[in-house]
């Protein structure tokens, strides 16, 4: 059996690598149009950072997992086609800021038609929205000149998060595999779940209708956004009350009801699949007439961009209302913890806040490049009209510096501001970073990472999300 991806990105990439790790006896090529993405999953260095990623890789590459620009030859050969290319929010048109964008998704389907002799299995590995697999049948079989030629589509979703997607791939919570419920749709989820049996126990590959499965996918992630959604909106009555929202969690995640995962307030969730997939279900709802359930779940995404916004004024208004020309210092710009992965990183529009009242911004992350960094506060508008700002001004370039070392990032400082959760920031020397930074030396945890009492007996000023205010 032959298995070929189409799409060698966060997920392509991964997923066909531990395929190939796991099955030996199946040979897996991944295509891309982006040369240089190709060339970087040949070398040393591979295009994107996971944990064990390189292990996996090293192991398989060149024994049965190939990478390659090759497109057309490898698809024709595949007998599995996933296909894992991006389906970003639509920009401009109808639907645009919410549909999702199928462009790319279309021209893969219409390469596989040209170009296939034999039968095939595709596979839907993107997130798309319900119903895509109707139109891809359709654009598949009316551009495939040999009537002989038979494709079956099975949507199955991947459920990976960054950061942890090698132990997510190694053992997943659960497989979803959709397919038709005609004789030759249960033959094409036999096939592809025998592949997935080479590591995973059976009762675990859970197998739906083709429908269900591609909601599945956009509703599991809209259900983890509002629960960081929800746990925010306390975090905001925490600190206007004086509870604290860890002791909250705390006490409704033993409820196993509730449960306790995904419930650390945070300054906001990012990443390139939370708002664009619940968007896209927003869109999904509004085109079939159910306005309320738009509504319901557009407001996790405003919750999370008022966090981001609250984050930021709370800043401002902590350091006086007047923070021009003051050097504040991000550490973390990673969406999360474990990626170098920048995609719609709540760290972009904390900085754009900042950059807008003329903050000097110093920015420290251990996996993300000066050029990526530079790169995501070059582009596009801010997220929020600043008050202060609306309209007058746009971020200056000129006005942030990338560190590759975190006490550097820190010196002559007014204030720390923690965006992402990296480990080693818990293992840094609060003392020696106090004694260079100005006084009074704030710091905003928004993740809740740090120890805020031993932060205060240095003598920093703390705002810590949903927590009590220092006196
Ligand atoms: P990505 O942008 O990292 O990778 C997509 C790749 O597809 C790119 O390298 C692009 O060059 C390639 N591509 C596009 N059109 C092509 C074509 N016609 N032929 C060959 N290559 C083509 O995207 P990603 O993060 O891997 O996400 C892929 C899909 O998986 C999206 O639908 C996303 O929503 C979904 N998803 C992502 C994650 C995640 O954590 N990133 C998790 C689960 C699901």
């Amino acid at each position: 059996m032959k298995i070929t991806c189409i799409g060698a990105g966060y997920v392509g990439g991964p997923t066909m690598a531990m395929i190939a790790y796991k099955c030996p006896d199946i040979q897996v090529v991944v295509v891309d149009i982006n040369a240089a993405r190709i060339a970087a999953w040949n070398s040393e260095e591979l295009p994107i950072y996971e944990p064990g990623l390189f292990e996996v890789v090293k192991a398989a590459r060149g024994r049965n997992l190939f990478f390659s620009t090759d497109t057309q030859k490898h698809v024709a050969e595949g007998d599995i086609i996933f296909v894992s290319v991006n389906t970003p929010t639509k920009t401009r048109g109808v639907g645009a800021g919410k549909a999702a964008d199928l462009t790319y998704w279309e021209g893969a389907a219409r390469l596989i038609a040209s170009v296939s002799t034999t039968s095939k299995i595709v596979v839907e590995k993107s997130t798309v929205p319900v119903k895509t697999a109707e139109a891809i049948e359709k654009v598949l079989r009316r551009n495939c000149a040999d009537p002989n030629v038979a494709f079956e589509i099975l949507s199955n979703p991947e459920f990976l998060a960054e950061g942890t997607a090698m132990e997510d791939l190694a053992m997943p919570d659960r497989v979803l595999i959709g397919g038709k419920e005609t004789e030759s749709g249960q033959r094409a989820i036999g096939v592809l779940k025998s592949v997935y049996e080479h590591w995973i126990p059976s009762e675990r590959i859970l197998c739906a209708n083709l429908w269900s499965a591609e909601l599945s996918k956009l509703t599991a992630n809209a259900f983890l956004a509002q629960r960081i959604s929800s746990i925010n909106s306390i975090s905001a009555l925490c600190e206007a009350t004086g509870a604290d929202v860890q002791q909250v969690a705390h006490s409704i995640g033993t409820d196993t009801r509730i449960g306790g995962k995904f419930l650390n307030a945070s300054v906001g969730f990012g990443g390139s699949c939370f708002q664009k997939d619940i968007l896209n279900l927003v869109y999904i709802c509004e085109t079939v007439g159910l306005k309320q359930v738009a509504d319901y779940w557009n407001s996790v995404v405003q919750i999370n961009d008022y966090q981001k916004q609250r984050f930021v004024e709370r800043m401002i208004d902590a350091m006086f209302n007047t923070i021009s020309g003051k050097k504040i210092t991000v550490l973390g710009f990673a969406f999360k913890k474990d990626t170098g992965d920048t995609r719609e990183t709540p760290a972009i529009d904390v900085c754009k806040g900042l950059m807008a009242d003329n903050a000097m911004i110093n920015i420290y992350d251990p996996k993300v490049t000066e050029a990526q960094i530079h790169n995501d506060l070059s582009l596009g508008k801010f997220m929020w009209d600043h008050p202060t700002t609306a309209g007058t001004k746009s971020p200056r370039q000129n006005s942030v510096s990338v560190f590759k070392d975190a006490y550097e990032a820190c010196k002559d400082s007014h204030a720390l501001a923690v965006l992402t959760e990296w480990d080693e920031f818990k293992r840094l020397n609060f003392q020696k970073i106090y004694d260079s930074m100005m006084k009074p030396a704030f710091v905003f945890d928004g993740r809740n990472i740090l120890d805020h009492a031993q932060l205060r007996s240095i003598g920093f000023i703390v705002y810590a999300l949903g927590k009590p205010l220092d006196p």
